[in-house]
């Protein structure tokens, strides 16, 4: 298959997802590619929002487009920066609290389904707290990567992938690690302990989903 025909079958898959995310009251969005993502981040969502303040939920996606640096240097928003892993432990917590309480929180999903379902696994859970409730609106970047037809195969990615990948890049001291695949282990160093199944957004549109036609995190 030729690189145009795999970038047009995503295409159409991917409006066919936004059609269904757009039905279960989210607010979703195409982008080509990363800078067409932030393109939409900047005019779609932050103009008509106008956040005072922002934060993050813990994703390779944001901060390898870009985004994460550009809000850092954003004037007039207060970016309250979760991702600085130089902090000491209890400032690390405290600015995931007060993450919870900005305008705008980006992240991004660890699997949605072709029913529009968002399917996410959180090790600390301020992740999936803000994708929740907290923060004004919420924003997800996801790759088409992260995109699966159902919530069995949502559960498999997230479980025999993202989290065994995510502990390999953070050097984790789990099972996983080894074999591969997921142990269902009681390490002290487990990052899987809050899953979360969004089905609708609640208000309509406070969860808007930048969908982006590349591979882009795990
Ligand atoms: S439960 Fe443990 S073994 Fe399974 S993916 Fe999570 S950290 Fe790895």
């Amino acid at each position: 298959m030729s690189q145009q025909a795999i970038e047009n079958f995503w295409q159409g898959k991917l409006q066919n997802l936004q059609a269904k995310l757009e039905k279960n009251n989210f607010k979703a969005w195409i982008a080509s590619d990363q800078n067409q993502a932030k393109s939409i981040f900047w005019q779609d969502i932050v103009k008509p929002v106008n956040p005072q303040s922002v934060s993050f939920g813990g994703s390779m996606t944001v901060v390898n487009s870009g985004l994460y640096e550009e809000l850092k240097s954003a004037k007039g928003i207060k970016c309250i920066d979760t991702y600085d892993t130089t902090l000491p432990k209890e400032e690390f917590i405290e600015r995931r609290r007060q993450g919870l309480l900005t305008d705008l929180f980006i992240t991004s999903s660890n699997a949605l389904t072709m029913e529009g379902q968002l399917v996410n696994l959180d090790g600390m859970g301020n992740r999936v707290a803000g994708l929740t409730f907290g923060p004004v609106h919420c924003v997800l970047l996801v790759g088409r990567n992260k995109v699966v037809d159902d919530l069995d195969l949502a559960v498999d990615r997230v479980k025999e992938y993202a989290a065994p990948v995510n502990c390999l890049r953070l050097n984790k001291n789990t099972p996983c690690t080894k074999t591969m695949r997921c142990e269902d282990c009681n390490s002290p160093d487990r990052i899987c302990n809050t899953w979360v199944i969004t089905e609708k957004s609640f208000p309509p549109e406070r969860v808007k989903i930048i969908l982006i036609n590349e591979d882009l995190g795990y």
